[in-house]
């Protein structure tokens, strides 16, 4: 087979001669190892593997062959406004999406986002996307959001939300159980619910926690985001008995000690998402206050809005913050940082193991027999970066870009090749997403469109309370820190 003919479905996939970062339980490296696909499962990795007759090969030489990457919160409906708020800040954020606009997505807009959100994904060797779907004011919205999904060959979680209605209210709406019931038996498509907990005393989050659990999925929420969610939604949550491993913690920046203790406790994750913390001002990523108390980390984008698509960027940001923050943490008291703490086998880890552990999947996040082929190839013969490969690891956090990513595999099966994309109808997807701009466009007029990308604030209670759907408001979202990376323990 040459190199410019894609792998037929149905036949075993052989990637012969890469580094292979196995991810397993060891973080096994193979130099010139081999691994075989069969059906939708990995059926060996090693040196010089015994392959089926009719095994096909890619030829991994001279590249790095990983688990896909898992992403554990983006809000994919979003991406039809890809880079429109570049320069936001959270509260502009909150403005343009919770307070103004975000009501306005039909159904076919959140179609249109998240077809080119997964293809995002998968282009960039992101395997598994948890879609945070906060925009599903109806049923026809959330449709649309897994319509997308199926037509794109990759593995996703919805995470359904709704920032027009409290959690309380759209959990109860008959048509959403119903949808939710189907989604949940489905063996495509993962579920969990998204919502926030604002810390109002009387907890009227309780309803959707419930619905959460005779469901059997995990919730997803953003926990300590400055101006927005803090201590009190930890604490209320936990005691009221919500907390359970399968909770997702996003951000978690603004916490204290006495909320890490209790995630830890509980055994839930947290999804850092570092390019976002650090621009729009959730909070400093979380990354070392996590480590501290033993607490599972994946990463995550966020959004396209702002931030890149791919954990690469995940993986670089999440080093560069954590590093920083040592430095100038130790230059504070006279001292020298010399050796880092955080590692990029460590952030390769949390993209790859930290999503499978996040989402409850052990057949995911590692390349060992047995498990899923969720595969990706990193090779670029033609880049100046694609050698000398001395420190894989190292070379996938700060080297590697989308681009470099040759091969894909979801399921066993090839949806990316050769450093293209394998299936995909890009002029549709570019047509559908244009469509959504220009209607947003026309909806808003032009000024407020082009106003929308530095929005003024229309109302104060933003500060206290993005959330529209509740009264409820606390200034101790925004209380002072006392430190600048607002370290409990000083
Ligand atoms: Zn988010």
């Amino acid at each position: 087979m040459t190199t410019a003919e894609t792998p037929v479905a149905g036949r075993p996939l052989l990637l012969r001669g890469g580094t292979v970062l196995t991810m397993d339980d060891n973080h096994t490296v193979l130099t010139e190892g081999d691994v075989l696909v069969v059906d939708d499962r990995i059926a060996a990795v090693g040196a010089a593997v015994d392959v089926p007759e009719g095994t096909q090969e890619i030829d991994a030489r001279g590249g790095i062959v990983m688990p896909g990457m898992i992403d554990t919160h983006r809000h994919m409906w979003q991406t039809a406004m890809r880079a429109y708020g570049a320069d936001w800040t959270l509260t502009q954020y909150f403005v343009w999406y919770y307070l103004e606009h975000g009501k306005t997505f039909r159904p076919e807009d959140i179609h249109a986002g998240n077809l080119t959100s997964a293809w995002e994904s998968l282009e960039a060797g992101v395997t598994t996307t948890v879609d945070w779907s906060h925009g599903l004011q109806s049923v026809d919205h959330a449709e649309a959001a897994v319509d997308a999904l199926r037509a794109v060959p990759g593995r996703f979680v919805l995470a359904y939300g709704n920032i027009q209605a409290g959690p309380w209210e759209w959990t109860a709406d008959p048509a959403v159980r119903a949808f939710l019931e189907r989604l949940r038996d489905d063996d495509q498509i993962g579920l969990q619910l998204a919502f926030d907990v604002t810390g109002d005393p009387s907890f009227p989050e309780r309803a959707a926690f419930e619905v959460a659990r005779e469901l059997g999925v995990g919730v997803t929420t953003h926990a300590g985001v400055w101006g927005a969610t803090n201590d009190d939604g930890i604490r209320l949550t936990h005691e009221n008995g919500f907390m359970t491993p399968q909770n997702i913690y996003v951000h978690a920046a603004t916490l204290t000690e006495d909320s890490y203790q209790r995630i830890a406790a509980t055994g839930g994750s947290v999804s850092v998402a570092t390019e976002s913390e650090q621009s729009a001002g959730q909070g400093y990523p979380p990354t070392w206050q996590v480590r501290k108390y033993g607490i599972p980390v994946s990463l995550s984008m966020d959004t396209s809005v702002w931030w890149s698509g791919d954990l690469f960027t995940a993986m670089r940001t999440t080093l560069g913050a954590d590093r920083a923050r040592e430095h100038l943490e130790a230059h504070v008291k006279g001292d020298t940082v010399t050796h880092s703490h955080l590692r990029a086998e460590h952030v390769v880890d949390w993209a790859t193991r930290g999503g499978a552990r996040a989402l409850g999947r052990d057949d995911l996040g590692s390349l060992e027999p047995g498990k899923k082929a969720d595969v990706v190839l990193i090779k670029n013969d033609s880049s100046p970066v694609s050698f000398p490969l001395i420190n894989p690891y190292g070379h996938v956090a700060f080297q590697a870009q989308r681009g470099d990513v040759h091969t894909v595999l979801v399921d066993g099966r090839v949806v990316k090749y050769a450093n293209q994309l394998v299936g995909v109808d890009l002029p549709a997807v570019r047509r559908a997403v244009e469509a959504t701009v220009d209607f947003l466009r026309g909806t808003l007029g032009d000024e407020a469109w082009a106003g929308g990308m530095n929005p003024d604030l229309p109302k104060d209670e933003v500060f206290d309370n993005p959330y529209q759907y509740t009264e409820y408001k606390s200034e101790s979202t925004r209380e002072a820190r006392g430190t600048i990376f607002g370290d409990p323990g000083s």
